[in-house]
């Protein structure tokens, strides 16, 4: 590793001697890896997936055997009936927006059983008081209990959920400090709500958590997953877009909310996108496996340099982030420095913390990305506030990525925070 890089000795070899910690936990990634792989071709073949699929259309977008098609191909690999699969939609915020406006009337009740839910559909549902526009706006409640809290009630849980149209959860951890809920546990969670109430409509946002296991939400009783295709699904290839997949009833909801009553999905035209989403789904599984060995050995390398991580090399997860407590501000600036500095774009670019819109403190993003923000690819960010946690999430190769994280623990050696 060190043919055309010159760090520290004693970095390199903690690193080594991590990763030959790490064959086994491999191995069952790789597992996940081969049978995801295998779904995935085998949705290719059955959807007769050809060269006229990667043509486009413009304008209104009428007939666009790509974009139905990648649609259909969805609807397997997640296991479900239908699929919104759109470049249009500009963000996986914007996908789980379209879903729950497209799901809820006012007076209805969206109840999110895992806390509060990801920063941007704070104001998306009202949480906070926004009005223009949000649910709240338009009068839908919202209600909340969160399962991994010590004073969890099962009996308020069953209460709210009789009330509730919509129950919500988040598969990733996102920026908390829980872990990331497993499709067992999640599995235990949607049978609970819908003892409750037959007709519960179960949303899953799956954003980071698309082939980190082998069955998806939609495998074990989610009425709808939605993410973003500049995360898992998208392979590190598409340009833009968001998913929503699941029962056809819903789809079509949503479908009229992303375009417009009664256009719903057949219009939208494709531009040039199709191949890259259909090359980017099919890259997927190995991406995301990449993804998940980084998770595990930056979560095992940082521990054994003296920083509290969270478990990926020990544990399942069902997300691709490593939580990292780098424990002072001058941590978080070296470590996302060095991030970025071992990235293979921008990687001459210093990040710097910023105000940014929607959060109470500064936040620091390193993210040499070909595509902007695209978390699926080697990135790490961080509010610059105790405890001084980086999120850390991604990695296109495993072998590049490694790089990343030598440089990462070279910055902080710089600094005098580590040995
Ligand atoms: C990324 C993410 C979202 C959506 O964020 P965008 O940046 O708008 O794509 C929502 N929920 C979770 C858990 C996420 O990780």
């Amino acid at each position: 590793m060190n043919n055309f890089f010159d760090f520290d000795c004693r970095i390199v070899k903690l690193l080594k001697e991590c990763e030959s910690n790490l064959f086994n936990r491999f191995d069952e990634i790789d597992e996940v890896l081969e049978y995801n792989s295998s779904k995935v071709l085998k949705a290719f073949i059955d959807n007769k997936i050809s060269l006229s699929h990667f043509t486009y259309s413009t304008g209104y977008g009428y007939d666009d055997v790509g974009r139905d098609r990648i649609d259909s191909l969805y609807s397997q690999i997640f296991d479900c009936e239908d699929s919104l699969v759109r470049h249009n939609f500009v963000s996986g915020t914007h996908a789980i927006s379209t879903a729950l406006f497209g799901l809820l009337r006012p007076n209805d009740t969206l109840l999110s059983i895992t806390g509060s839910p990801y920063d941007t559909l704070l104001d998306v549902i009202g949480i906070n008081n926004f009005q223009s526009g949000s649910l709240k706006d338009f009068d839908v409640l919202y209600d909340e209990v969160n399962i991994f809290s010590k004073n969890f009630s099962k009996d308020v849980l069953l209460d709210k959920a009789k009330r509730a149209k919509v129950v919500y959860i988040q598969r990733s951890r996102g920026y908390s400090n829980r872990d990331s809920l497993t499709i067992d546990t999640m599995k235990e969670w949607i049978d609970f709500v819908k003892s409750a109430k037959k007709d519960i409509i179960v949303l899953v946002d799956n954003c980071y958590g698309e082939f980190v296991e082998k069955l998806e939400p939609t495998s074990i009783g989610a009425d709808l997953i939605v993410g973003s295709l500049i995360k898992n699904p998208g392979g590190g290839i598409a340009d833009t877009g968001g998913y929503i997949a699941g029962k056809k009833d819903l789809i079509e909801l949503c479908s009229n909310s992303l375009t417009a009553p009664s256009l719903g999905k057949e219009v939208g035209c494709s531009l040039d996108q199709n191949k890259k989403i259909l090359l980017g789904i099919y890259f997927a599984p190995s991406v995301v496996a990449s993804a998940i060995k980084v998770a595990a050995l930056a979560s095992l390398f940082f521990e054994r340099l003296g920083f509290e991580t969270s478990t990926n090399s020990k544990k399942n997860t069902s997300d691709i982030i490593t939580v990292i407590n780098l424990k002072s501000k001058e941590g978080v600036l070296a470590f996302c420095k060095g991030i970025q500095h071992g990235s293979p774009v921008d990687s001459f670019a210093t990040p710097l913390p910023w105000d940014m819109p929607g959060y109470d403190s500064q936040i620091i993003m390193a993210a040499g990305t070909f595509t902007q923000g695209a978390s699926i690819e080697l990135s790490a960010d961080g509010p610059i506030k105790e405890p001084y946690n980086v999120f850390l999430q991604g990695g296109l190769s495993y072998h590049s990525s490694k790089i990343g994280l030598l440089n990462a623990a070279q910055f902080l050696l710089k600094e005098n925070l580590i040995f």
